[in-house]
Parts: C-alpha cells; sequence; structure tokens
C-alpha cells in the first residue's frame, strides 16, 4: 500500500497541501508542460475582479467553471492556459476609498489634494488585491501565476498608452463636446453617480418660441431655449406629423433660432404640449438627440452658472435670473399660454447641494463608425457585427447573439474620457493650441498632460492581448512570443450582464490592435442567486462569502453545487443545502475509492487507465461498456458546455452502477482487480475537472504523477455493449428487496426461492450466486425453465419470469398485497393502451421506441393474467 486512505475524507487537511504541490509541480504555466509539439492552444482570460471588494459567489461560479475548462483542456493533452489578474476599477473603487475616508477621517479628496488621494487609493488596493487573490487560489484556480496582470500595471499602462495614440494617429479617437453634470460651486464635473436629487416644488411654462411658430412647448428652463435648434415628437402623433422634417426660422425674446422639427420614439405625446424643445448644449437626452439628427449645439449657460456672453439683454444674468427676465418678456408678449406647479426631482451636487448644471464640454471619443483602410475599409462595428454574423464568434447560449448584435447595430460613439483622478491619465499634452499625445510627455517647456483619466472599460477591454505582451510582440503585424502562441483566445467566460459594457468592447479594441478576433466562444452564466431565488446583496444581508463555504463544506462541495443544476445563460439558487449534499457525494466517493485501493494488491496499481483490461463475466462487460459510454458522453458534454449534464452522468455511474452494482457483484465474483483500478483512474480523471482536490488526493496514493497533467481517456471504439442480461439480474435482484420490505421480512431472516425463468434459465443460473448474494437474504435458489403455480408463496412476476419467495408469506397478507398490485397493473395497461392508440404518437415517434412500448404493455399483461391465477388460487 503506498498510503492508505483516511478513513474519511477531511477537505480542510489535504486543500492546501495539493494546490501548493500543483503550484510546485509548474504545470498551471503551460511551458511546463510536457505536450506534443503540435498540441493545440487553449487560453481564458480570468475576466479581471474590480479589486473594490472581496469576491461572491457569482466570482466563484466564473472560477468553477473557468478551471474545469482549463483543466479538462489540459488533460487533453493541449497547451492550457488561464490568465490571472485584476481590474482597477477607476471610478468604483475611486467611490469605495472615497466613502472609506469620509467614513473614517471625516475627510473628501478634495481635502487630501489628488496626490494624496491616489496614495490613499493604492494603499486599499494593495489589500484587496491580495484577498481577491487568495480567494480565487482556494477554489482550487490553476492559473498561470507567472503571468499574473493588473489593468494598472506597467505593462498594462504600455499597452494603454499605445493604443490610445495609435487610435488618434488613425483618425479612431477624437476630441468632441459631450454634456458632463457640472457643479458651478465646487467648479468641477460629476460621475453620474455623484449626483443626487432633491425633490422641489417647481413651474413648468407653456409657450410658443415666436407667434409664427406653429408648435408650443412646455420646459421648466425656459432659459435654455435660447440653445434650442429642434423640436422634437412622438412620430406617432397625429397633431404634429406633417411638420416632421420642416425648418422654422424664429425670433424668441430677441434671439434668432433655426428649428428643425424631428421625431423621436421617447417623446411622451401625453406630457405637455407632446413637442420638445432640444437644447443639446445643457440636457443629456436633447445631446442624444442632436448626435443621431445631426443637430448644431448652441452653449447658454457658462461654468459659473451665467448666461454666455451672445444672447444681449439676458448675458451675464444668473440662470435663475435669466428665466424670469424670460418669461416676463413671454407673458408681455402674449405668447405665454400655461404656467403650472409641479413637483420634480432637482438634480444637486453630492458635496454641496447646489443645483447641477449640465454643460457641454470637450470629451475624447472612440469613433465606431470610422472607416479604417487597414482593415478593409470597415469600422470597428462593421467587423464586431461581422465576426458575430459569420459565427466566427459565437455565444453560448445562442441566444445572447441576438442581444449582442442589438446592442452593436445602435451603437454609437464610445466616450472615453472620465473626470476622475484614479485610473489611466489620458496621454495627451497640452501647449497652448498644440496637442500632443504618446507614451511620454514631449520634450520641452509648459507640456500639461490631460487631468482626465480613461473609462475603465478602455483597459479591460484590451485585456485578452494586453496580457500576452502587446505591443512588444507585436511588429508590422506579426504577432511573436505568447501573442502569436495564445491568441486569440478559445473561451470568453463571464456574465450575461457584461456583453455591452465589456464583450462589446473587447472585440473592438482586439480588431484595432491585431485586425483579430479576442476568443471565438463566448460563453455566459447566469446569475447566482440566493435559496428563495432572490438576487444576494450586502445590503439585503443574503449574501454569501466562497470563504465560508469553503471552511464549512470543502471547495468541491462549493464547485459542484456551482456547477450543477445550472444551464448556461440562466440564473441559478445557490443553497447550503446543495453544498452538503454534494460534500455527501464527495465523501461516497472517497469510501468508493478506499474500498477498491484496500481491496486491489498494490502490484494492480500501476494498471494501465488507457485500454480496458479483459472482461470475464457479464458484469464485467457491462461496467466496462458502461464507462466506455461514459467517457464518450462526458467528453461530448464538456465540448458542449454542458456541465451539469455530465456531473449527473457522472454521479449515476459512480453512485449507482458502480458503487450499488459493480462493487457488489466483485466481492462476490473476485479477481476483478485490473477492472476496479481501471475503473477507478477513470473515474478519478473525469471527475477531475470537477473536484480537483479530493480527486487528486486519492490519487497521488496510488500513483507516481499528478492527475492534473494525466491523459483524458479516449472512448473505446468497440460498440458500447448496452447488456440487457445484466438488467435482467438486477429487476430480479431489485424485485426480490422490494419484495421483502413491502413484506416487512426481517432483514436478517432467510427465504428460499424458486424461478421460473423460460429462455432466461440459462443465464439465471449462471448468476445465481449473484441473485442469492446481493442484499436478497436468499438462502436456496432453485431455477427452472417452467413449472407449476407454488401455493402459499410470494409471487413476483417479471415479464414471462415468475419469481417465488418461499417460507416468508402470510396468506391474508399476500392476497392484500396482490391485489393492491394487479390494480396497479390495470392502471399501467390502460395508460399503456392509450398511449398507443394515440394515432400521433404512432406515426410520430421512431419505430424502435413504438416496438419497444408495444413489449411493456404485452409484459404487463403477462403480469397481469398470472396474478390473477394466484390470487383465485389463494
Ligand atoms: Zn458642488
Amino acid at each position: 500500500m503506498k498510503r492508505e486512505l483516511d478513513k474519511a475524507y477531511n477537505p480542510g487537511e489535504n486543500e492546501d497541501k495539493i494546490y501548493k504541490k500543483w503550484e510546485e509541480s509548474g504545470y498551471f504555466n503551460p511551458d511546463n508542460l510536457v505536450l506534443d509539439p503540435d498540441a493545440k492552444s487553449y487560453t481564458i482570460v480570468l475576466p479581471p475582479p474590480n479589486i473594490t471588494d472581496k469576491l461572491h459567489m457569482g466570482h466563484a461560479a466564473t472560477v468553477a467553471i473557468e478551471d474545469l475548462l482549463i483543466r479538462y483542456h489540459r488533460l487533453l493533452g493541449e497547451r492550457a492556459l488561464w490568465i490571472p489578474g485584476t481590474d482597477h476599477a477607476a471610478i468604483a473603487t475611486q467611490n469605495v476609498v472615497e466613502k472609506r475616508l469620509l467614513k473614517e477621517k471625516g475627510k473628501t479628496r478634495q481635502d487630501l489634494g489628488k496626490e494624496k488621494f491616489l496614495e490613499e487609493v493604492w494603499a486599499f488596493l494593495k489589500i484587496t488585491q491580495s484577498t481577491i487573490l487568495h480567494q480565487v487560489k482556494k477554489m482550487g484556480a490553476s492559473l498561470d501565476w507567472s503571468r499574473l496582470s493588473f489593468t494598472l500595471d506597467d505593462e498594462r499602462q504600455l499597452a494603454v498608452r499605445t493604443m490610445f495614440s495609435e487610435m488618434y494617429k488613425e483618425g479612431v479617437i477624437y476630441r468632441g463636446d459631450r454634456i458632463v453634470n457640472w457643479c458651478p460651486r465646487c467648479h468641477s464635473t460629476l460621475a453620474d453617480d455623484e449626483v443626487e436629487y432633491k425633490e422641489q416644488l417647481a413651474k413648468i411654462y407653456t409657450f410658443k418660441y415666436d407667434k409664427n411658430f406653429p408648435l408650443s412647448i412646455s420646459t421648466t428652463r425656459p432659459e435654455t431655449k435660447l440653445g434650442d435648434t429642434a423640436v422634437a415628437v412622438n412620430p406617432k402623433d397625429e397633431r404634429y406629423k406633417k411638420y416632421i422634417g420642416q425648418e422654422f426660422k424664429v425670433v424668441f425674446c430677441g434671439q434668432a433660432l433655426n428649428i428643425k422639427i424631428i421625431a423621436d420614439r421617447n417623446v411622451e405625446s401625453d406630457f405637455g404640449t407632446g413637442a420638445l424643445g432640444v437644447t443639446p448644449a445643457h440636457s443629456m437626452v436633447d445631446w442624444q438627440m442632436a448626435q443621431a439628427n445631426n443637430l448644431p449645439l448652441i452653449k447658454v449657460i457658462n461654468e459659473e452658472g451665467q448666461i454666455h456672453p451672445g444672447f444681449g439683454k439676458f448675458s451675464g444674468l444668473s440662470a435663475l435670473a435669466a428665466r424670469e427676465a424670460i418669461v416676463n418678456e413671454l407673458r408681455e408678449r402674449g405668447l405665454l399660454e400655461k404656467e403650472e406647479d409641479l413637483t420634480n426631482n432637482l438634480s444637486i451636487c453630492y458635496r454641496c447641494g447646489t443645483a447641477i448644471e449640465p454643460l457641454s464640454s470637450k470629451q475624447w471619443f472612440i469613433s465606431v463608425d470610422k472607416k479604417i483602410e487597414r482593415l478593409g475599409n470597415k469600422s470597428l462595428k462593421e467587423k464586431s457585427i461581422e465576426a458575430a454574423q459569420s459565427e466566427e464568434i459565437k455565444f453560448i447560449p445562442e441566444r445572447f447573439n441576438k442581444r449582442y448584435l442589438d446592442w452593436m447595430n445602435n451603437l454609437h460613439d464610445w466616450c472615453i474620457s472620465r473626470q476622475i483622478w484614479f485610473g489611466h491619465q489620458i496621454p495627451v499634452w497640452y501647449k497652448g493650441e498644440d496637442i500632443y499625445t504618446g507614451l511620454e510627455a514631449p520634450s520641452g517647456e509648459g507640456w500639461i498632460q490631460d487631468q482626465d483619466t480613461l473609462d475603465t472599460w478602455f483597459s479591460s477591454g484590451m485585456w485578452t492581448f494586453s496580457t500576452l505582451g502587446w505591443p512588444t510582440n507585436y511588429n508590422d503585424a506579426k504577432k511573436s512570443g505568447d501573442l502569436a502562441k495564445f491568441h486569440p483566445t478559445q473561451v470568453l467566460e463571464t456574465g450575461y450582464e457584461l456583453i455591452t459594457l465589456w464583450i462589446s468592447r473587447m472585440i473592438m479594441m482586439s480588431f484595432f490592435a491585431l485586425d483579430e478576433i479576442p476568443f471565438s466562444k463566448v460563453y455566459l452564466h447566469g446569475m447566482i442567486l440566493d435559496k428563495d431565488g432572490k438576487k444576494m446583496s450586502k445590503s439585503k444581508g443574503n449574501g454569501i462569502d466562497p470563504l465560508d463555504i469553503i471552511e464549512k463544506y470543502g471547495t468541491d462541495a462549493t464547485r459542484l453545487a456551482l456547477l450543477m443544476g445550472t444551464t448556461p445563460g440562466n440564473d441559478s439558487r445557490f443553497s447550503e443545502d446543495k453544498v452538503e449534499a454534494k460534500r455527501n457525494f464527495i465523501n461516497k466517493l472517497w469510501n468508493i475509492s478506499r474500498f477498491i485501493l484496500t481491496s486491489c494488491d498494490e502490484k494492480f496499481y500501476a494498471a494501465a487507465s488507457e485500454k480496458a483490461p479483459q472482461e470475464k463475466s457479464i458484469a464485467d462487460t457491462w461496467i466496462l461498456g458502461e464507462m466506455s459510454k461514459l467517457i464518450k458522453n462526458t467528453t461530448e458534454r464538456f465540448n458542449s458546455f454542458e456541465f451539469s449534464l455530465a456531473a449527473e452522468e457522472l454521479n449515476d455511474f459512480t453512485w449507482n452502477k458502480l458503487a450499488d452494482w459493480y462493487l457488489e457483484i466483485a466481492k462476490v465474483e473476485k479477481d476483478k482487480e485490473e477492472i476496479l483500478i481501471y475503473l477507478l483512474k477513470n473515474l478519478l480523471i473525469l471527475w477531475h475537472p470537477f473536484i480537483p482536490f479530493v480527486t487528486e488526493a486519492i490519487w497521488e496514493s496510488f500513483n507516481d504523477n499528478v492527475l492534473m497533467v494525466a491523459k483524458w481517456p479516449g472512448a473505446e471504439e468497440k460498440e458500447v455493449f448496452l447488456n440487457n442480461d445484466i438488467n435482467l439480474i438486477q429487476d430480479i435482484i431489485v424485485a426480490i428487496r422490494n419484495a421483502r420490505s413491502e413484506n416487512k421480512i426481517e432483514p436478517s431472516k432467510k427465504i428460499d426461492a424458486i424461478i421460473y425463468a423460460g429462455k432466461s434459465t440459462p443465464l439465471i443460473l449462471r448468476q445465481a450466486e449473484i441473485i442469492k448474494s446481493l442484499k436478497t437474504g436468499i438462502a436456496s435458489l432453485e431455477v427452472y425453465e417452467k413449472g407449476e403455480k407454488i401455493d402459499s408463496a410470494i409471487m413476483l412476476p417479471l415479464g414471462e419470469i415468475e419469481i417465488y419467495l418461499l417460507g416468508a408469506i402470510d396468506g391474508e397478507k399476500e392476497k392484500t398485497r396482490l391485489i393492491k398490485e394487479k390494480a396497479n397493473l390495470e392502471k399501467l395497461i390502460s395508460l399503456q393502451a392509450q398511449k398507443l392508440n394515440n394515432a400521433d404518437f404512432v406515426s410520430r415517434a421512431p419505430e424502435k421506441i413504438v416496438t419497444a412500448e408495444k413489449e411493456k404493455l404485452n409484459s404487463y399483461e403477462q403480469e397481469l393474467s398470472k396474478i390473477v391465477n394466484i390470487i383465485s388460487s389463494l
């Protein structure tokens, strides 16, 4: 015995030790794998978790799925690489640190200043990052830690700056106007989640720009109407349909305006007059309409909250004063039709409570429509749409292909600049009117870097290739090093909510940088809900920390609970009961293995796992056929991402076929060592991607190599032997066991049996020893082809076979039982007859199935006639 397995499996004692052993083996790094020279590469990038907080169950599911894929492909002998990393998550992290700062020190980021504040952020992320990496390791992740990356480390900074300046040079990145939330008091832009709302009483005014204009508009901010360039109406609004597309020259309180009538589905016909004055420079919604309709943008209000020069008597007034003046003028001219009270939500600054002024300001954009010559004169949007349409990139489940295409088809230019401190500072320098973009500040005095940072998705969008050495490994449109070996990657696995924010960007970025897809498959998992089907969240208090579950039940049980009972793209429930059940299964696997290893001499441990040993009995033939089928099915299920189904079949084989039947038979038939070791080795390999720790722990007790790099079995070419013979023996055993329990026969009481077996007589004679030994409590068994009915015995009909159990009954009880059985059979016969009378079923079902159903009916009828006979004789 190499190392006897402990009586019970203890995950806590084994997991860390095994993880260390794997790390020391070096096999997480594909460069250390002993591979066929032309082995395929199989690469996955771990979606980099935000370093804002520790991981939740959703992350745990990601790790479980990706580790399963990587382990499976490593076992297949592929160059399997799984790249770890974390995301600096610019705005999310900045917010978390700001909140902590306020809570712990009562300070704001402005109090600290940029430099000190960023020091706080780096100190924070050092801690969270190590927590996260620890959690990922605890999940058993076989990530190549030698390639650990961070979206804001030096290599990724180089990649981001290179990308930015190349996009700028090709005219894909440009600077343009966009609406931002501006606080006139703090003199700063605010992110959307820094804007708070306060309910207030306001007035809504209805008026016409001038008396010649045919439509009336309603607004709470008449002063901004000085910058209107259009009026939007709902395209279905019968009142206004005829005006759509027309342009009007109007004079609004002394200011000349050009107003175009445009259609927009989002305009509500029953709000106000159903006609909306469009002010592109001071409303996000209006700005978007202006983008879609190519409208000019007129700035009315400046950074101080005052009316810009160029608006005559209104220039220099505060917004409020201008509003009053305009309303008065409209009233005097008889243009004001209505003035009503209204409560609305005022956007205010979260820091000082001042009303937010939406202003247009210069921001950086990525053009998704710019034609790029070296991409066949196609835009990033066109390339990314084509990739999904041609199925060069495939979504699993397929329905998400449509969601992706819907998003891409409606995609507008992507604003990539953010007015926050933490992140990749935009690599652009200004000196007067001059603009420079590059990797570093240009030489010479007086250059000032853009103060904004990049949208966090800019750097994570480059994740598949920035982690593989781009741009260093890319020269003259040729890949080298890791980039050549591992890009495009094979699968991107993540939550379906990231299709828009992340997946679409990764595809565009990869086309720009490398003119190729970033991955060929996108596997999307659903959300992990709590046991009642509710979303887990910290604030609701129903969140579960994966580490707590691991501590209690072990990593394997946690992984199995996350992988079973789930289907791609669908949300699933998670409960401790589920994990507990999986832990019980893992103990079962341990016990099975322990039984096999202790009952086999050590000299058999080296038995080959690749080729099935010679079978000696029908039970051997059956179990080897089942194993061959299991290997084939598991392989197919893994290839088609049906992990839960694979686990269910493995579970059924392990628990039912192997433990309940074959091991019991093996105790009777003996000399099974080679087959048992063969079965155990293959079973451990097949289970390994799901439950890596326990399988490795068992494996190392009787093997010299590491299970993680064993060879995935190939299903033998021979046709899987679907053995009905063994099924008949199993049916007889089950029938006897059931009869004993229904008749409350003491387990220790031995009984005798006589079987009239018809054409199965030789088979049953050969298997008599097994029938007697497998918990049937049969002392003597006689088998005949046919014979006289036996009185005062329990009769069990099984198709044409009759089983009599002797010395165990009470006549009256038996009669009652048989009457019940008769009623039951009559019901079955009627259902079966109904099915076969259904013309639809008979014409549509394959002939094989119809024949099988007919045989079933025939067998029920035989059983019924036997029971009727016995009842009448009792
Ligand atoms: Zn403010």
